[in-house]
């Protein structure tokens, strides 16, 4: 059966350039795929019969796409925030064996189904907030153990979640108390990596790229030792001092750099020659107050692609409503709000590789479509922190609906 829905006071395609606008849009759905888009009448002329959804002057978009969060975990951590506010830094609460370290420990204390249900209600709300499609990686276990019952959680939230979970091995998220950082490395290249891949637990293998973390040459040989078992590399580079993350990311031709913000120009030309996928995190500086920014002026003028996510983690971001990220990604990095749309949704399904499959509004994608209470585009960043979501539609079927 046909669904189509119609109506919209704008629908964005997002195909091609900019935000692909069409007034008064509609689609059609077949088989939980787009199989047509255009004008209401273009819609109703060509699709007669069938069920209706009718959107009522309301925006029409893809569902958010959140390319990297770290959702998986126990624990949390309002003390240290607290401690942030006067005036402990990021890197000095990590030293003190805080930090990671703190939710590793409250990770590794819980049972998979705990892990599981506290994830799972976290889901639950994130749907509600227009995600569809959601990246999750490990890295709150640090022991072989630990990642894969983190890993097997993602699993489990892929099975029963209606919205697309995409995992991620971060092994190399910190390095544990009890041992060390050589043997630990030596654990994720002859165990980790292997398990994970052998058990089909992972897409991606992403590394914490810092010079106090995994250094440059470390997480090369880590990236290339997941890559090696099919595991894509992704780095979480150049966030608190400029250690070669995004440099590393354009040598090996990763999928993505993330933070960025203290990549030079010259980093930059280099991903955007090699490919990789600029991933902004502005949740994270604003949680961090971090007053260094990231490039995106020059980032523009180059062309690099930038995608936008929100970092969810119990450290640096409690953020995980993709509207959110949207308006901080104008406000805070100073991106357009046409930028930051096309961040949250084709291009950041590029940065997960599904850019076939999700982040816009055409004919053979996934139906993937958010109505929202809103007139026009504009009004996502600008109504900061409201929910305008009205119906969260995932593979054509409804999956959510605000109640008034
Ligand atoms: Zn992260």
């Amino acid at each position: 059966v046909i669904k189509r829905i119609i109506n919209s006071s704008q629908l964005l395609t997002l195909r091609g350039e900019g935000l692909g606008i069409i007034r008064d849009g509609g689609l059609a759905i077949r088989d939980g795929r787009i199989i047509d888009v255009g004008t209401t009448e273009e819609i109703l002329k060509k699709f007669p019969e069938g069920e209706v959804i009718d959107a009522k002057g309301s925006l029409l978009l893809p569902g958010f796409v959140d390319p990297h969060t770290h959702l998986v975990f126990a624990g949390t951590r309002e003390d240290e925030f607290d401690l942030r506010l006067k005036g402990v830094s990021y890197k000095e609460i990590a030293e003190r064996g805080g930090g990671i370290l703190s939710t590793v420990k409250a990770t590794r204390e819980a049972s998979e189904d705990e892990l599981f249900e506290i994830a799972w209600k976290r889901i639950r709300e994130i749907i509600s907030w227009g995600t569809t499609t959601l990246e999750i990686k490990s890295g709150y276990g640090l022991s072989l153990r630990d990642e894969l019952k983190i890993l097997r959680v993602i699993k489990r939230l892929r099975d029963k979640s209606k919205i697309d979970i995409v995992p991620t091995f971060l092994g190399a998220h910190s390095f544990p108390e009890e041992i060390e950082k050589g043997d630990y490395i030596k654990i994720i290249l002859e165990e980790m990596i292997p398990e994970v891949a052998r058990n089909g637990l992972a897409r991606f293998c992403d590394v914490f790229c810092e010079n106090f973390v995994f250094n440059y040459e470390e997480s090369k040989q880590i990236l290339l030792a997941g890559r090696s078992q099919g595991l894509l590399p992704k780095i979480h580079g150049d966030e608190i001092e400029h250690s070669g993350g995004a440099r590393l990311a354009s040598e090996i031709r990763a999928v993505s750099c993330d933070h960025l913000l203290y990549s030079t120009e010259e980093d930059l030309i280099k991903m955007r020659d090699n490919g990789v996928i600029a991933v902004l995190l502005p949740a994270t500086s604003l949680f961090l107050k971090s007053r260094k920014k990231p490039l995106v002026d020059f980032m523009r003028r180059i062309g690099l692609t930038i995608a936008l996510g929100s970092d969810y983690n119990p450290g640096s971001s409690m953020i995980y409503q993709m509207p959110i990220v949207i308006s901080l990604g104008c406000l805070i990095y100073g991106l357009t709000i046409e930028e930051a749309i096309r961040g949250a949704t084709i291009n950041g399904a590029k940065a997960i590789k599904m850019e076939d499959e999700i982040g816009s509004l055409e004919s053979g994608k996934k139906a993937d479509i958010l109505i929202l209470d809103a007139q026009n585009y504009k009004h996502i960043p600008y109504q900061f922190g409201r929910n305008l979501i009205r119906t969260v539609i995932k593979k054509g079927e409804v999956i959510y609906e605000k109640t008034c």
